[in-house]
């Protein structure tokens, strides 16, 4: 697979390491995990929209836009990611932040990423949980194009068959990784989203046949939803790549039994997840996604649906500033 046929800016700090996680692997006592340490992207935090964000914000460039639109929740990393680079790019940055959680909490609502987004210049602005976003986003792309900007919209999530080219990048990128230290690799789990993550690098996955299956754990969408998504947007990224049809629908697994009340919501397994990795491997996970997504997997460990002698990569995706919108789901005793 041939990348460099697509418009793409390089500010990802790449490659990512692709590290053993020797105490948890102990401590779980199932296969040997590793962590693919995508939080370690490098653009103001880090993050798996960044990889997205180089090939989004290199078609952007090409269509000669002067203004970025992005949306997401209150604590979106996206949208923090898509702020920082729109700032170093000296553009402005739109970002629409939709209310799905409904939280009163002062630290979630300015605090973590929104803090974040305002140290970048973002502007800002919210809507109510469901609003229709894309709509949302062209009406404000429209009224600026009415001031004679050029505006460019980023999709929630960085998710269209653009920025799923990001996680074709982080496929072949895993996969040399994996051949040069000589590890095979029997799975790659992540927490899935809005879909682009998991699209794109079953796509590399599967065009250059890798045989690695990926398992996403689902963070909002019911699976059979979730599965959907991510399939449409992998036949997509196939047809963006000239492989239409690669990806079979098997290809796809979402798990969404870790979703518990909501996009956003804490979980008891959630706040658990996140208390190991940082004890046991000094990784900091975070609550929306990657401390659910680790949640799935230490549980399917538990009940033997990974087993001793595989080698189980989890994709961390990044997120981490969001842990200071959620410092009350934790409990933690007063130190003074
Ligand atoms: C966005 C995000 C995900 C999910 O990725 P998608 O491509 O939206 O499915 C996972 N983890 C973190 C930390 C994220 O910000």
């Amino acid at each position: 697979m041939h990348l460099s046929r697509f418009p793409r800016l390089h500010f990802a700090h790449l490659d990512t390491p692709l590290e053993p996680m020797k105490n948890i692997s102990k401590y779980l006592g199932g296969p040997n995990l590793w962590i693919k340490r995508d939080d370690c992207t490098g653009l103001a935090g880090g993050g798996n929209k960044t990889r997205k964000l180089e090939f989004l914000m290199g078609d952007a460039i090409a269509k000669g836009a002067d203004t970025i639109i992005t949306q997401g929740a209150t604590q979106s990393n996206h949208a923090r990611q898509t702020a920082a680079i729109a700032a170093k790019m000296e553009m402005d940055c739109y970002l629409i932040l939709e209310d799905r959680t409904g939280s009163k909490d002062p630290a979630y609502n300015y605090n973590g990423n929104v803090m974040l987004n305002q140290l970048f210049n973002a502007k800002l602005s919210t809507c109510p949980a469901n609003t229709d976003m894309n709509a949302a986003m062209e009406d404000l792309a429209e009224s600026l194009r009415a001031k004679g900007k050029n505006p460019y919209i980023i999709p929630g999530g960085g998710s269209n068959a653009i920025g799923a080219l990001g996680y074709v990048n982080a496929a072949i990128e895993t996969v040399r990784q994996a051949n040069q230290m000589d590890l095979k690799i029997d799975c790659i789990v992540h927490a899935t989203g809005s879909a682009g993550t998991q699209a794109g690098l079953v796509t590399g996955l599967v065009g250059t046949n890798a045989q690695i299956p990926v398992y996403g754990i689902g963070v909002r969408a019911p699976k059979q939803k979730q599965e959907e998504n991510v399939y449409n947007l992998a036949l997509k990224t196939c047809d963006h790549l000239n492989i239409s049809g690669a990806v079979k629908r098997e290809d796809i697994v979402a798990n969404s039994d870790y979703v518990g009340g909501g996009y956003g919501v804490p979980t008891d397994g959630m706040i658990e997840a996140i208390n190991m990795f940082a004890a046991k491997e000094s990784i900091l996970l975070d609550p929306v996604y990657s401390g659910k997504g680790a949640h799935g997997l230490i549980d399917l460990i538990s009940k033997g649906h990974f087993k001793a002698g595989e080698n189980i990569v989890f994709l961390h995706t990044g997120g981490a500033a969001a842990l200071h919108g959620y410092r009350s789901a934790f409990n933690f005793a007063d130190y003074r």
